[in-house]
């Protein structure tokens, strides 16, 4: 999988994306990226990419033209993805349709600013995508959230096999139950007797409760979207 990164900061990348298992997926050739800067294809010395927006208003907008030659320079775009709080919130159900082709290319778009010239989405027919109900300062962070979530689903970048991606919260159509470990008791504390007891039936009862109590609890919408 390779991804095309449309950054003015191309020195975040792989930032946290170096680091874990998607980092050694990185080293591995799971997945590669460009990160490719904006300000390469500026018309001035200063490398503006940014200008006022047409009907006044606070705050800068990046511009068509210089936008346009930055996505035009990239051969294999595939599917052009810009980060917006205005898109479509980015959910696990579309993370693992984004990471189901490995040879997949993805072109991110990372805004600044205001974001971007409306033109640019309409004439590349670009996807917007959210990564939730908040405003960052830009899309770097989004473009990172995207890369990870995607291919830690890939195969062999989680070890312990496709189980261990799949028993997650949002992929067991709900949120996850406690987790424990050692020791067994910590500060009076300690692990429920059923995780300690053996038996996988009364396990695997226990935890889907827990999952059931604490969906139900903190997340019903997830439930009825099932
Ligand atoms: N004026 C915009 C916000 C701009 S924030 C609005 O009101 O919708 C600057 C840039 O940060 C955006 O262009 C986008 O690329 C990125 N960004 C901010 N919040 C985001 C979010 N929740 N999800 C994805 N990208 C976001």
């Amino acid at each position: 999988m390779h991804f095309n990164i449309l950054t003015i900061f191309p020195e975040m990348f792989p930032g946290t994306l170096g680091g874990g298992v998607v980092g050694r997926a990185l080293s591995n050739g799971v997945w590669s990226y460009d990160a490719i800067n904006i300000r390469d294809f500026a018309h001035d010395n200063y490398g503006s990419v940014d200008d006022e927006q047409f009907g006044g208003g606070a705050g800068q907008v990046m511009r068509a033209d210089i936008l346009g030659d930055a996505i035009d320079s990239i051969k294999t775009r595939g599917k052009i993805i810009y980060f917006s709080p205005r898109g479509a919130r980015l959910t696990q159900k579309m993370v693992r349709e984004f990471a189901a082709d490995a040879d997949a290319n993805y072109t991110l778009l990372c805004g600044r600013y205001e974001g971007i010239d409306q033109r640019v989405i309409d004439e590349y027919g670009i996807m917007e995508l959210s990564i939730g109900d908040y405003i960052l300062s830009g899309g770097e962070i989004a473009a990172q959230v995207f890369v990870d979530s995607v291919v830690r689903v890939m195969d062999n970048v989680v070890g312990g096999g496709a189980d261990a991606t799949r028993n997650e919260s949002f992929e067991i159509g709900g949120l996850e139950w406690p987790l424990y470990t050692r020791p067994s008791a910590w500060r009076g504390r300690n692990v429920p007797e059923v995780l300690l007891s053996g038996h996988h039936g009364n396990i695997e009862r226990w935890r889907k409760q827990q999952s059931d109590d604490l969906t139900k609890q903190r997340r019903p919408d997830l439930i009825k979207e099932k």
